[in-house]
């Protein structure tokens, strides 16, 4: 049998309808959500990544403004953005666009947001929050997971969760989340990564497999138990002469082959990429709603 989509397009579409009853409600008090990203460099994926935000923001009817930076910025003028921004009222918001380029450090250039602005959630203090049960914002890609996960009923409570990577962006934050004593959590969950010895002895076991690798095809039918959830959260473009844009994305997963052993699966395009970017204006608008509470 074929596994059911998780449709993110859809699920993202009625998260953003809510979200924009909490804007309206701003705006009635004279506050106009504002997110603003920095992006430092031309890589394409990146500069789409971007745009797509600002886009989701604008038709949110929140504020939103892209900084671009020339690829040779130094730490120096970086850092004077972001105290400009941590001190700038209109903006409740922002991130700053990975990867940087080498000779800028990202620890400092991240942890030099002030906590209350990131919305990205990668500052050590909300990190820490989040860790503790009591997170002040979501991370991005995470949060979306499980926004995904409660909108088709897929309980976690009990189940096996194997996550593929463990970046502090996706892997690591997400099995914080789902380990929790919480009512998104309460999962057993094993987090697999390059010296992890033999991936499929874990993947076999997974009722939720999460996909966070960032190269196509790691997953495929035979390392997935029948009826488990697959979600990928891979992005990868590869060369497509016969796409317009000359490539085309895929995930980690093998999705014609998992699909007819998975229960659930998202798709790439139109799965968990949809939902970062709606976490990430949820953030934005938690952010506001904390300046007037
Ligand atoms: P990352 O920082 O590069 O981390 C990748 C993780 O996968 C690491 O933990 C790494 O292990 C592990 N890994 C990589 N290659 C492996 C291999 N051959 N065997 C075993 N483990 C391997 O990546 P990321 O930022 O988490 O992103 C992962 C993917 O998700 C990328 O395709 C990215 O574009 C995509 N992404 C999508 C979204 C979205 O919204 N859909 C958001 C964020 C990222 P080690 O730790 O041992 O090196």
């Amino acid at each position: 049998m074929e596994a059911q989509i998780i449709d993110g397009k859809k699920v993202a579409a009625d998260f953003r309808e809510q979200l924009a009853g909490r804007v309206e409600k701003l705006r009635e008090r004279g506050i106009v959500p504002g997110l603003t990203a920095v992006l430092i460099g031309s890589d394409p994926a990146s500069a789409s990544y971007v745009r797509s935000k600002k886009r989701g923001a604008k038709k949110l009817g929140m504020n939103s403004q892209v900084i671009e930076l020339p690829a040779d910025t130094s730490q120096r003028k970086l850092n004077d953005v972001i105290d400009q921004l941590n001190a700038n009222d209109a903006v409740h918001g922002y991130i700053i666009q990975l990867p940087l380029p080498s000779q800028l450090n990202v620890h400092e250039s991240l942890y030099r947001i002030r906590p209350e602005k990131d919305a990205d959630c990668f500052h050590p203090e909300n990190v820490g929050l989040l860790t503790l049960g009591r997170p002040r914002f979501m991370p991005a890609t995470p949060g979306g997971i499980i926004e995904l996960l409660k909108a088709y009923d897929i309980q976690t409570s009990g189940k096996e969760v194997v996550i593929l990577g463990r970046s502090d962006i996706v892997g690591r934050p997400l099995s914080i989340m789902l380990s929790q004593k919480s009512a998104q959590g309460n999962a057993t969950v094993t987090v697999c990564h390059t010296r992890t010895k033999n991936w499929t002895t874990h993947t076999k076991n997974a009722d939720i497999l999460v996909a966070a690798v960032g190269r196509p095809d790691t997953v495929t039918a035979d390392m997935v138990k029948p009826g488990a959830v697959i979600i990928d959260v891979g992005m990868n473009r590869i060369e497509d002469p016969q796409a317009k844009k000359g490539y085309r994305l895929v995930g980690d997963v093998d999705y014609q082959g998992v699909s007819e052993v998975a229960g659930y699966i998202t798709p790439v395009p139109g799965g968990v990429g949809l939902m970062t970017v709606s976490m990430l204006l949820a953030n934005t608008v938690t952010a506001a709603e904390l300046t007037v509470k």
